[in-house]
């Protein structure tokens, strides 16, 4: 893009905030066939608007991803390459059909999104990422766009094919294009010292830093059998992989009216911050 100068790369980089929608948060976990959540949807994106600077929304899969994932075997190892590659179709259609839902709520409120899908341009190996384009995304930025970007499933050059998670591509972008704060949307009120659904008394975490965080990593669990994402674990994991990036990180309760709102406002908010 000529009309950039180096100067705006710099901008741009200094200001970028990656917001991650839970897909406990925009779709019915429980529903089947899967159906979106969408009055959480609509307040959701009304509380983007008073973000400033660029922004990358990433969403999870929720049941459009977990069912056709846990349908076809993806997370068993002894799962065949064959079957792994019939439940491509199921899964891009599912995906696609929510961030298109998640698009179109943006569009309804004049903000500018547009939708990256990794499938057609990242390539795994053994579920980890070894290609991931960020050169358009970096331009859609700098042309003043919205991306949304989601889970996915993607080819995999050892498994044939591997759900990417939305929580890996969160903190992938945020370290390739030098993320300033990370806001992680699920549906309880952050890190707690034990899963808060199966036990009511587990306190929050407030700060997640260097002295607690192995004592606080022992409590943390996945969500449920289904999930083949990995949770509440994976997601902690996954952050601290920013350890050298050293951004703004909250993980909070999108279900909360008012909290993502907060957060790109700079005010309190209940939830757990990382630091390092
Ligand atoms: P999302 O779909 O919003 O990305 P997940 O369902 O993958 O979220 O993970 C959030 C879930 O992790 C919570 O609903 C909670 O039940 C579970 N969980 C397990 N251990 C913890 C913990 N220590 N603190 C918070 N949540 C936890």
């Amino acid at each position: 893009m000529g009309a950039f100068t180096d100067a705006s790369r710099v901008y741009l980089l200094d200001s970028l905030t990656l917001v991650k929608l839970g897909g406990s948060v925009i779709t019915h976990k429980d529903s089947s066939p899967p159906t979106t959540n969408t009055e959480a949807i609509s307040r959701v994106v009304r509380e983007l608007k008073v973000r400033r600077g660029k922004l990358i929304v990433v969403l999870g899969g929720g049941a459009y991803g977990h069912q056709p994932a846990h349908q076809y075997g993806f997370g068993d190892p002894n799962t065949s390459k064959e079957r792994l590659l019939a439940g491509i179709p199921s899964i891009r259609h599912n995906m696609a059909l929510l961030s298109l839902e998640v698009d179109k709520a943006m569009q309804d409120e004049g903000i500018p999104g547009v939708v990256f899908s990794p499938f057609s341009s990242s390539q795994l190996h053994n579920g980890s990422i070894v290609a991931f384009p960020t050169g358009l995304i970096q331009t859609a930025l700098e042309a003043g766009l919205i991306v949304i970007t989601h889970g996915d499933v993607c080819f995999d050059d050892t498994t044939g094919a591997s759900i990417l998670s939305g929580d890996t591509i969160l903190v992938y972008l945020a370290k390739e294009l030098s993320a300033k704060s990370i806001y992680v949307g699920t549906d309880v009120d952050g890190v707690f010292e034990g899963d808060p659904k199966e036990n009511h008394a587990a306190r929050l975490v407030p700060v997640i830093n260097r002295s607690n965080r192995r004592r606080v990593l022992l409590g943390v669990g996945s969500s449920r059998a289904e999930d083949v994402t990995g949770g509440m674990a994976k997601k902690v994991g996954e952050l601290m992989k920013l350890e050298d990036n050293r951004p703004e990180i909250a993980v909070f309760n999108l279900c909360v009216p008012g909290r993502l709102e907060s957060l790109l406002s700079g005010k309190p908010v209940v939830c757990t911050r990382i630091t390092f």
